[in-house]
């Protein structure tokens, strides 16, 4: 068996899972270990591939039970772990923000604590199996709260986190920071704009675009429209962590997105006329009529922009996938999962 032992909290979900199928033959000398509690986010055919390989092992469970990660912790004993498990909706949190807490604040705990028991001697000295050891906190850009229409965030802005998934978020973020400071538990955090591609839930914005569109349904947009998010292609977004997990300095942090700012209502216009042109409706309307302004999101964040001057300059990463390509791909891959909608339109 490999020595190295890759704990993957969250691999059912939408990041988590391109990040296995990224990773997996890249780290041919480690057990890769996915625990998740398969919510309703998660989608376990997305592990399909690997369930027959020797170095693949699925731990099914809820990191806000810290018995069930000691017991992970006990027969894995990873030297690695990469913290995706979240609740991650937004207005999930607005509408039920109890499970943000336990999931991604309790959770982040219960696994902080196994590492720190695991794989420290002492204060600030890791056990002589645990040299390499890393907790990855996979952490979001929303933290940072909303920007006007100038500036970007990087890795010195300050905390001001605006809805309750951003609040757990962060809260989960100044945990794993003082458990190096404290303990000296070797850890990385990096802030992440918004992701899009293939196989995300449902319930966000690009799938719900599509989905909606394709029944006829008015496709909803929240506010004016011109709230502005940053797009990072998910594959952009592995890389960027794998570069950081192999590379990186114990205690560091980055920002990472994709130097795309788009208004949600100029990408539901780019999702609509490619849909145009792919799905043409049989009447010659287009599928930009379908959208309707509707009430705003409670304490909507204007704009989030990062500035990725950090990890260019450590590493050389930048996106690779081009913004207008990687749409098209997106909205291809959910034309095939919608596609019983299609027949029902055309
Ligand atoms: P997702 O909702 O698609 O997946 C989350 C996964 O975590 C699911 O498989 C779910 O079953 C699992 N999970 C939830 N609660 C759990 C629990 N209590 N115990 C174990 N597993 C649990 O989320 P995603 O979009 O893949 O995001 C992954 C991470 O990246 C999250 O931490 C999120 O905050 C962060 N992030 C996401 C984005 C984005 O645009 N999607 C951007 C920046 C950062």
């Amino acid at each position: 068996m490999p020595k190295n032992t890759l704990l993957v909290t969250g691999g059912l979900g939408f990041i988590g899972a391109h990040f296995v199928h990224h990773v997996f033959h890249r780290l041919n000398d480690t057990k890769i270990v996915v625990l998740d509690k398969n919510t309703y986010a998660a989608d376990k055919s997305r592990m399909q591939e690997f369930i027959n390989e020797e170095r693949f092992f699925y731990e099914e469970g809820d990191i806000a039970e810290a018995p069930f990660v000691e017991a992970v912790f006990s027969k894995h004993q990873p030297t690695k772990i990469i913290n995706f498990a979240a609740e991650s909706h937004v207005d999930n949190s607005i509408a039920g923000p109890h499970v943000f807490l336990k999931t991604n604040v309790e959770g982040t705990f219960n696994l902080l604590e196994a590492a720190r028991k695991t794989w420290l001697e002492k204060t600030q000295e890791l056990k002589p199996n645990y040299q390499q050891a890393l907790f990855y906190q996979v952490s979001t850009d929303e933290v940072f709260g909303s920007l006007s229409t100038e500036g970007r965030f990087s890795e010195t802005s300050n905390y001001a986190p605006n809805s309750p998934y951003s609040a757990s978020k962060a809260a989960a973020d100044h945990w794993v920071r003082s458990y190096q400071h404290t303990y000296g538990l070797p850890v990385l955090i990096s802030h992440c704009s918004n992701n899009y591609g293939p196989y995300q839930h449902g319930e966000k914005l690009i799938p719900t675009i599509v989905r909606t569109a394709l029944s006829g349904d008015p496709i909803p947009i929240y506010g004016t429209g011109e709230n502005i998010r940053d797009w990072l292609f998910v594959t952009d977004h592995c890389q960027a962590i794998f570069t950081l997990l192999t590379k990186a300095k114990r205690g560091e942090s980055y920002t990472i997105g994709g130097n795309t700012e788009r208004s949600n209502v100029s990408i539901c216009k780019a999702i609509t006329t490619m849909l145009d042109a792919k799905v043409p409706k049989s009447n010659g309307r287009s599928y930009t009529e379908q959208i309707r302004l509707v009430s705003d999101r409670p304490g909507h964040d204007f704009r989030y922009a990062t500035d990725t001057t950090k990890i260019k300059k450590d590493f050389g990463w930048q996106p690779e996938e081009d913004f207008e390509k990687g749409l098209e791909k997106t909205v291809i891959h959910y034309l095939e999962q919608y596609k019983h909608l299609i027949d029902k339109q055309l």
